[in-house]
């Protein structure tokens, strides 16, 4: 089996309402995915993360002029040597960012095609099911005038709760005052309701401010506390972890085993969080969780993309071991952005279902999904 093609599709969709998270205003959706073509008609998917202010267009690029000579010809099983292969002859413009999480798509469709191949799910061939269903929690709450928010934000809290989440992360990042009011409304609305809460602040504060936000969260019995401070700021990190008692997480902005062997080896982080779409896709994620094992720090993959990447989390998350092994472990829990996105239920046939509070992992081969080229071809930009 060989290599005979890669395509990238570039798609976009304007927003009907703009929103806001930290770093800025989403006006669009898009998302680069890449189909890699063998000569013996299988096919696998991948898509490279791209957050909303960053155009699609970066890594369809690198995968296009930079990826693509270096995996054509190739066995698309041999995947952890095509890995090797794109990272090193990327080393010199990349290591971090687009480039990457070009490499990532790739790698995430070898995956997806090696289960076609194998006829396995991707978690089979990752090691076995540590889990066969996963806890999904509703990531939203992103402004839409920027602050003042608190009423509407609590009424999205209730919505979340009716529609049968009961894990809620909450953007912040929008002022500490702010932020403050907001938290403490939404944790008092959901109090006794058997509801636990997170906060994501996407690196919007420095540590004094960040700080400040932490002590009152300190009050709340948060799950976790997501990028307080840049990514680039571990001592930061470091000093967070000290000073708080909430769980400090981060990792969305950091790439393969040489970026997460800092953040994991200083104990910055007490969660880390790698997003298959850039972290460099599945087989880093892989080395990835083997760092995070060996330093005690649980793994808990970030996902914001389409139903491709979404489908690639849980295969991932199906494999995690718990890290502290226990009759009652904590389990991973698979992030479900609620908020208006037509590349998740629109892109695949049959796309992910909450039942019961909880998303099965489907234990069809590959990733298990089948992409639905109307969609590509309604969002297509080019
Ligand atoms: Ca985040």
């Amino acid at each position: 089996m060989k290599i005979i093609d890669v395509k990238v599709h570039i798609l976009q969709s304007p927003l009907a309402e703009p929103f806001a998270f930290s770093q800025g205003w989403v006006h669009r959706r898009s998302a680069t995915l890449v189909e890699v073509i063998t000569d013996v008609g299988l096919t696998g998917w991948g898509e490279a993360f791209a957050q909303g202010l960053e155009p699609p267009q970066i890594a369809a690029s690198a995968i296009e002029h930079a990826l693509r000579p270096l995996v054509l010809g190739a066995d698309p099983l041999d995947i952890e040597v095509l890995w090797h292969r794109m990272y090193h002859q990327t080393r010199d413009y990349g290591r971090k960012g687009s480039v990457v999480a070009a490499i990532s798509a790739i790698d995430m469709a070898l995956w997806d095609l090696a289960g076609h191949h194998y006829q396995q799910p991707v978690h089979r061939l990752l090691g076995g099911a540590f889990r066969t269903r996963v806890q999904p929690y509703a990531t939203g709450f992103y402004r839409v005038r920027g602050q003042g928010e608190r009423d509407r934000l609590v009424d999205e809290a209730h919505g979340h709760l009716a529609a049968g989440f009961q894990l809620m992360k909450v953007k912040l990042g929008y002022g500490v005052a702010d932020d403050i009011e907001v938290i403490q409304a939404i944790a008092a609305a959901m109090q006794g309701r058997g509801v636990t809460l997170m906060v994501d602040t996407n690196h919007g504060y420095g540590r004094t401010e960040a700080l400040r936000l932490g002590r009152v969260l300190d009050e709340l019995d948060l799950r976790w506390y997501e990028e307080p401070v840049a990514p680039e700021d571990l001592d930061g990190y470091c000093e967070l972890r000290a000073k708080l008692r909430t769980p400090i997480a981060g990792g969305e902005n950091e790439h393969t085993l040489y970026g997460f062997r800092d953040l994991l080896g200083r104990h910055a982080v007490d969660i880390v969080q790698p997003d298959l779409g850039s972290c460099g896709g599945i087989t880093a994620a892989r080395h990835i969780a083997a760092l995070a094992q060996a330093h005690g720090i649980e793994v808990n993959p970030h996902v914001w993309g389409s139903a491709v990447a979404q489908a690639a989390s849980l295969q991932v998350i199906a494999a995690l071991p718990v890290t502290h092994h226990a009759v009652f472990a904590r389990d991973p829990v698979l992030e479900y952005d609620r908020s208006s996105h037509p590349f998740r239920r629109d892109l695949v046939t049959q796309p992910i279902e909450m039942t019961d509070g909880f998303v099965h992992i489907p234990d069809r081969p590959g990733l298990g999904i089948e992409v639905r080229r109307d969609t590509l071809e309604r969002f297509r930009v080019n």
